[in-house]
């Protein structure tokens, strides 16, 4: 078991595979980076399989791979195969953007995953293009239904921001609850990465939207998950992600992996430690012992809540994984 020094216990590892993208999403990377990290520098699959052997055989139950868009990388399919085949039971998931996932969905399946997160910002082509900066919506909409498809979970997240999608809540949350899927509305995080002048719909104003056409009752949060559920009279239930609320920190039960094996005890918090020479050397001791050491420095709160403006991270979404 994993415990750092509140005595949260850490059960949940998320790893990004890439920090590049095929969108330029307003609110995360509305311009291409100066510069990638350039490739020779990402860790291979091999050497992010060992650490994650490390973490699991260390108390990790749960993984995420995101990005950057992870479907970008090739093999992951094979990635999501070797980390499968270590630990049956994992709850293995992905987030992606869906935009290359009619192709990739029944891989994935056959290699063991069993959920994947999608983002959706709009149902609308020009919205959707003006939020991604990219004509985006007719390949999403194709992955959405492959992965249905194939028998894969699918979890719909979308940002609402002011002015551009926020007329969309209704249309997004019926559009995944006709399909089965559920959904998470999650508030704009102010970053210095992301186009300037942006604002995001509250919390308080998705549940209002909502409310207008949709009876529901709040049910809490399920374990550490971030997101504050409610559910709706028919029984269907969605979620809010409400990051300005900073009520997660205390259950906090996640570490971050980027792609360049810097391992990140929060999403906002500068302070990391590379398990890149470890990993590459083999050195199994030495992974798990960056591992308790990343755990007794994560802190108890995020700086972001700290910060009055909210901006506090030198880090990127995508760099994180989000
Ligand atoms: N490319 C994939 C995708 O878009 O799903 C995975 C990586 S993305 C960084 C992971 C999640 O972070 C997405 O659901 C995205 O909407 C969310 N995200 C990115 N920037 C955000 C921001 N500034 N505020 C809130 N959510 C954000
Ligand atoms: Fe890419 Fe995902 Fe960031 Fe959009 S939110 S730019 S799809 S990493």
């Amino acid at each position: 078991m994993l415990v750092d020094g509140f005595g949260r216990q850490v059960s949940y590892l998320r790893v990004s595979v890439t920090e590049r993208c095929n969108f330029r999403c307003q609110y995360c990377m509305p311009e291409k980076p100066f510069s990638w990290v350039p490739k020779e520098n990402l860790l291979s699959f091999e050497d992010l399989f060992l650490f994650i052997k490390v973490a699991i055989d260390e108390g990790i139950t749960k993984i995420r791979i995101t990005g950057g868009e992870p479907l970008l990388r090739t093999d992951l399919d094979n990635f999501i195969r070797m980390i499968n085949a270590h630990k049956s039971g994992l709850d293995l998931a992905l987030t992606t953007n869906g935009f290359l996932l009619k192709e990739a969905a029944l891989k994935l399946k056959n290699a063991g995953l069993k959920r994947v997160n999608v983002s959706l910002d709009s149902l609308k082509p020009e919205v959707a293009a003006r939020m991604a900066q990219k004509e985006v919506l007719e390949k999403v909409q194709a992955g959405i239904a492959e992965a249905l498809h194939v028998g894969l979970k699918v979890k719909i997240n979308m940002v609402p921001i002011k002015g551009i999608n926020a007329d969309e809540v209704l249309d997004v949350l019926e559009y995944a609850k006709e399909r089965g899927m559920s959904i998470r509305f999650i508030e704009y995080m102010e970053n210095k990465f992301a186009k300037e002048k942006l604002q995001g719909l509250s919390a308080t104003e998705v549940q209002e939207i909502i409310g207008a056409r949709y009876p529901f009752k709040a049910i809490g949060r399920q374990g550490a998950s971030p997101a504050h559920l409610f559910e709706m009279d028919d029984g269907y239930v969605f979620g809010i992600i409400d990051p300005h609320k900073h009520d997660f920190c205390e259950d906090c039960n996640r570490i971050r992996l980027t792609a360049e094996g810097m391992l990140i005890p929060c999403l906002y918090f500068d302070e990391a430690m590379s398990i890149k020479d470890a990993v590459q050397k083999g050195d199994v001791a030495g992974a798990a012992e960056i591992l308790k050491e990343v755990l007794r420095n994560k802190p108890e709160k995020n700086k972001w809540s700290e910060d009055e403006q909210n901006e506090t991270s030198n880090r990127a979404f995508y760099e994180t994984g989000g």
